[in-house]
């Protein structure tokens, strides 16, 4: 079935635009414009792909629309969204596709089979931050043109005010307000996973993903602050943030939980390579040199994110554990569950822990 576009006329094109602004969540926003933007072009699959500063892609967001018969016969529509933290799946016809529009800075089309790959670039700061692509078998109209150029506009501009309200204002990363967002989408992601594995009672190939959140900590940070003043302080803030960055997976999340606190959000399918990330993390640190501050450590502590745990409780167990890390003499990473087996840390039976 041919999909038809679906003309909302200008009420309808606000209402939406409407819509799409009341929600307070970068995440939830971009599903909202793929929602928005499909039917005035009479698509069903759209698709946004995010750039980092260098151009790469780092996040694709795909949505599309079909109809589909229940058992009972009635069709309904139903929506499919599907988040990649990757650049693989992206064909060679697609990647040029973006290559002439960033070189362009304009909107650009490429023939693929009857249809038309057709390219927006999403402009934030007045810089490439992404693309918004969609298949069709015939151009835009000029109307059509102006309407996507407008709602992209509207969507680029919110969507810059809501990233930087997630943000802290030194370093730029995620602050506590998102974590708790971002915990909740996490947990929901991993307990639906949990349910469809019991539910099927199917074998993967390849173990699932499992996810670790660890606190981090800069080690004697207020001596830095008393010994070099509080600029040389936000600076070292600032260097550290650079360096946790380069040191996990663009994928992993990572956030200023506190003054000199951050949290880690980190894939990996075991215990041996979650301990490797953090201890890279920490090692990066350690061979740094400060300008004028020289040495500076962090310790850390971490705990797998368990769907049957609540998401504070985890952030109780990393900060127990790091906890433990300071008392052990700083510059190392501590990990929850072994620190219980080890008998260093006791779980007690109402979900709190005690230190021993
Ligand atoms: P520990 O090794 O036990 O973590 O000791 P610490 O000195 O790092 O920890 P403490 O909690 O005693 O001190 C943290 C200091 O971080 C105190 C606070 O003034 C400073 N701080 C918090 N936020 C900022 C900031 O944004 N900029 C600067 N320069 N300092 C900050
Ligand atoms: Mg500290
Ligand atoms: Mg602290």
């Amino acid at each position: 079935m041919s999909p038809q576009r679906t003309d909302p006329g200008l009420p309808g094109l606000l209402k939406k635009l409407g819509a799409m602004t009341a929600i307070r969540d970068t995440y939830l926003v971009e599903q909202s414009l793929l929602r928005t933007i499909g039917p005035l072009l009479g698509v069903r699959e759209t698709s946004l792909c995010r750039v980092d500063d260098s151009g790469t892609i780092i996040r694709v967001l795909n949505h599309s629309r079909s109809v589909v018969t229940e058992e009972n016969g009635v069709q309904r529509d139903a929506e499919r969204i599907e988040e990649i933290t990757s650049d693989q799946g992206i064909s060679s016809t697609k990647r040029k596709l973006f290559d002439s529009v960033r070189l362009l800075g304009k909107p650009c089309s490429k023939k693929l089979d009857n249809d038309l790959l057709i390219c927006y670039p999403l402009l934030g700061d007045n810089k490439l931050c992404g693309y918004f692509v969609f298949q069709r078998d015939r151009e835009v109209t000029p109307v059509e043109d102006a309407i996507v150029h407008g709602v992209l506009e509207v969507f680029t501009n919110y969507y810059e005010l809501l990233d930087t309200s997630q943000r802290d204002q030194l370093t730029g990363l995620l602050n506590r307000y998102s974590l708790e967002t971002n915990l909740d989408r996490l947990w929901n992601l991993l307990s639906a996973r949990l349910h469809d594995a019991d539910k099927e009672n199917t074998r993967r190939d390849t173990a699932p993903e499992n996810y670790w959140l660890g606190m981090l900590d800069i080690d004697h940070f207020k001596k830095i602050n008393d010994t070099y003043g509080h600029i040389i302080g936000d600076e070292v803030l600032i260097l550290v943030t650079r360096l946790l960055e380069n040191s996990f997976r663009q994928s992993d999340l990572l956030y200023r939980y506190g003054g000199e606190e951050f949290i880690a959000i980190v894939a990996a399918n075991d215990l041996k390579s979650a301990t490797l990330a953090f201890e890279r993390a920490r090692n990066k640190i350690e061979q740094y040199t400060f300008p004028q501050v020289g040495h500076v450590t962090i310790s850390g502590g971490f705990s797998g994110a368990d769907p049957s745990v609540l998401p504070q409780e985890v952030i109780y167990r990393a900060d127990s554990s790091l906890y433990v890390a300071k008392n052990a003499g700083r510059n190392r990473i501590c990990h929850y569950d072994t620190l219980v087996k080890e008998g260093i840390l006791k779980e007690v039976a109402s979900g709190s822990i005690d230190l021993f």
